[in-house]
């Protein structure tokens, strides 16, 4: 048997996308305005979600331009500030691979390194998630253009979306681009930015970072370091500040304990992937309400990457109320257990939607609906990020709070993971993120067609390819009837 390649795998996708008759040939007409090309769609944020919504579209023959801001292969967190040795899911997941066996994370690495190899992996390292995602891109061939900033956002009411790129290593030089639909994968914090409680602006810029932001690892050897949180994020910052050297490492964890079990997996099946998104607004909200309340355990081995140092402490029970600057350079966190003398504080205090952090958005924030703008949560189950949560239609589109406010507004669809309320863990996470694209893809599908449905009409009425010469039959001479009698 050939030993496993790339090149092999790549066949063996092409060689399927062809027997499955993929990508579909384009259909959508082409159209321009002021003498400017009008794209099918712009996806804005080419991170996973982005590349797998532009691989829906592509095969259901529907042009996909998408736009990062990152330079190439540097989208999303992967290979720029998570600090995860591995995944946090288990290696089985087939992602983005939109039920293609030959575009699965699976095959990719055991055309590299073989069944053996695969057998004996625990988690999917973080790197090697990164290099399968840039695999994805380039064998799909997706069009993604880096270094591309969203700063402007302005759906027109006639039909169009218009948006402003600022290119960063061109002096900023902008661009202007017209969209039948845009979608907004921009993810985790795709419509806000990472959240820091208020004591943190007490704390000097240089003695603090968040764990979704790039920080200089190197410069906490020898320093006591403070991590704020108990999540995933918060371990891997933490492990991080141990092994570059740090002298000491104390997690303030707000609650009493971790939580043990995550009871978001016992409600994980084709019903919730495929049927949240109609649930009634009470269940929605009563899952997701739970599940913030509940929180996710930090993964065990991430756990055990800071515990196995002795000078990692973890200390529960434990939130911060104020900080305070001291002369010799130091920290002082007031904390519930009481003062703590610290260096650097590093917070794994997770996401928020804040519209306020995120200008390119300016023109659209006052005019989407939020879940909070329609619906009261009943006593007790109060939770202020889904009450913030962008309360979107059946496509992910972003809804008027006023109905003609802000006309052509549902052309926008969200697609991160501010649309979890709506939508279910289907724009970011790796288990559904084939799932969300590809519904996502046929809806787009649908609109497009009815917004021309005069154009596809027509073209059907004008369509005169014969498929018959007109000669393979000889009509009959018609038998004339006689009483059976
Ligand atoms: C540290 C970490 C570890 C995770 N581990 C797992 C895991 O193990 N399993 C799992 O299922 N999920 C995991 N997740 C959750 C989720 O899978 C990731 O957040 C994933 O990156 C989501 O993909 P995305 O495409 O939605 O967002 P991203 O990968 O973040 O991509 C969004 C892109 O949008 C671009 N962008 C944003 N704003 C603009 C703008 N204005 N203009 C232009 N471009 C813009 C960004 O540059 C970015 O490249 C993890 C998340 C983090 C942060």
């Amino acid at each position: 048997m050939d030993a496993p390649s790339l090149t092999a795998l790549e066949a063996r996708l092409h060689a399927d996308l062809e027997i499955l008759q993929l990508p579909a040939p384009r259909w959508v007409p082409a159209r321009t305005v002021d003498g400017q090309p009008v794209l099918d769609t712009v996806i804005v944020g080419g991170g996973m979600a982005g590349l797998t919504v532009a691989a829906a579209l592509t095969q259901l023959g529907i042009g996909a331009r998408v736009f990062d801001r990152a330079p190439e292969g540097f989208e999303g967190p992967w290979a720029t500030t998570a600090r995860m040795e591995t995944l946090r899911s288990v290696k089985e997941l087939s992602g983005p691979a939109l039920g293609l066996p030959a575009l699965t994370f699976r095959a990719w690495f055991e055309a590299q390194f073989g069944a053996q190899r695969w057998r004996e992996l625990d988690k999917i390292p973080r790197l090697q998630w990164a290099g399968y995602l840039r695999w994805y891109r380039q064998v799909l061939k997706l069009d993604v253009r880096n270094g591309q900033r969203l700063v402007d956002l302005q759906p027109r009411g006639d039909g169009l979306v218009q948006l402003a790129f600022a290119h960063d290593v061109n002096d900023g030089a902008r661009t202007t681009v017209l969209a039948r639909h845009v979608v907004l994968a921009t993810g985790r914090d795709g419509l806000g930015a990472p959240w820091l409680p208020a004591w943190a602006n007490d704390v000097p810029a240089a003695q603090r970072a968040h764990s979704g932001e790039h920080w200089p690892a190197e410069r906490l050897r020898g320093l006591r370091v403070a991590v704020i949180g108990g999540s995933a994020s918060a371990m891997d910052a933490a492990a991080t500040a141990l092994e570059v050297g740090a002298a000491r490492v104390d997690l303030l964890i707000r609650r009493a304990t971790f939580p043990l079990t995550a009871k978001g997996r016992a409600a994980f099946n084709p019903g919730l992937v495929h049927g949240f998104r109609t649930l009634p607004d009470e269940w929605k909200w009563r899952f997701r309400h739970f599940l913030n309340v509940q929180q996710l355990p930090p993964p065990q081995g991430s756990t055990r990457r800071v515990s196995r140092h002795a000078n990692a402490h973890f200390h529960f029970g434990a939130p911060v109320q104020s900080a305070v600057p001291r002369r010799d350079g130091s920290l002082r966190l007031d904390t519930a257990l009481g003062p703590l003398a610290t260096d650097f504080v590093l917070f794994g205090t997770g996401y928020r939607n804040d519209w306020a952090a995120r200008p390119e958005f300016a023109r659209i924030a006052p005019h989407v609906r939020l879940w909070r703008d329609r619906f009261t949560p009943p006593p007790g189950e109060e939770d202020q990020e889904l009450a913030e949560s962008p309360d979107l239609g059946p496509h992910y589109e972003f809804q008027q709070r006023v109905a003609g406010d802000c006309p052509g507004l549902e052309r926008i669809h969200c697609f991160n993971y501010a649309a979890t309320q709506s939508q279910g863990l289907s724009s970011g996470d790796i288990p559904q993120i084939s799932d969300g694209a590809q519904y996502l893809a046929r809806g787009l599908a649908g609109k497009l067609l009815a917004e021309e449905a005069a154009h596809y009409y027509a073209a059907m009425v004008r369509h005169d390819v014969p498929e018959l010469d007109g000669d393979e039959w000889t009509p009959a001479v018609f038998p004339a009837y006689r009483d059976a009698d």
